[in-house]
């Protein structure tokens, strides 16, 4: 797909067009073009090290989601972005360059179109790392909650004065 195909799939998910989604956009298009395709289900999984808009591109380019477990955020503060292909056992990770954010006399539109028009290798460092991937979403039990009743995941349980109960419910208790 053309970047600029990209980030229209990318926009309709986003919402809005802006910088940090064409930033994803380039290093999903990268990916792409690198051994990797988009996830149905979890042959793919990315840990991505901020989670500002780049992330959407992301999440709808490659198919990692949040939901189906294989988009990991550490909150680290940092433009990286590392993928795993379960398939080959192939991984890449993505840095973006501290250049990129010099110039700030461009508008929105300049920035936008000046990224979207470059190759991902001038706006990342990027890498061949080892395949060592988070391991793959478990599912868990659900146990109700002493106090509340809701449930909750049998591992986010926490054991207070002879009840188990759920993370709310015990800072709740705790007050
Ligand atoms: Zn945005
Ligand atoms: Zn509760």
């Amino acid at each position: 797909m053309e970047t600029k195909e990209l980030m229209e799939k990318a926009t309709r998910f986003h919402g809005h067009i802006c910088p940090g989604l064409a930033i994803g956009v380039l290093a999903a298009k990268y990916v792409l073009e690198h051994g990797f395709n988009y996830s149905p289900n979890e042959e793919v999984v990315a840990v991505v090290e901020n989670d500002n808009c780049s992330v959407d591109a992301i999440q709808s380019l490659l198919g990692v989601t949040y939901g189906k477990g294989n988009l990991i955020h550490q909150d680290y503060g940092k433009l990286n972005y590392y993928f795993y292909n379960r398939e080959t056992e192939k991984a890449i990770k993505l840095s973006i360059k501290d250049k990129v954010f010099e110039d700030k006399k461009k508008s929105k539109h300049e920035k936008i179109k000046q990224l979207l028009d470059s190759k991902p290798e001038k706006v990342f460092n990027i890498y061949e790392i080892d395949f060592n991937p988070p391991s793959l979403a478990e599912i868990e039990d659900s146990i109700p909650c002493d106090i509340c009743g809701e449930p909750t995941m049998n591992s986010r349980l926490m054991f207070y004065e002879n009840s188990s109960m759920c993370i709310p419910c015990y800072k709740a208790q705790r007050k």
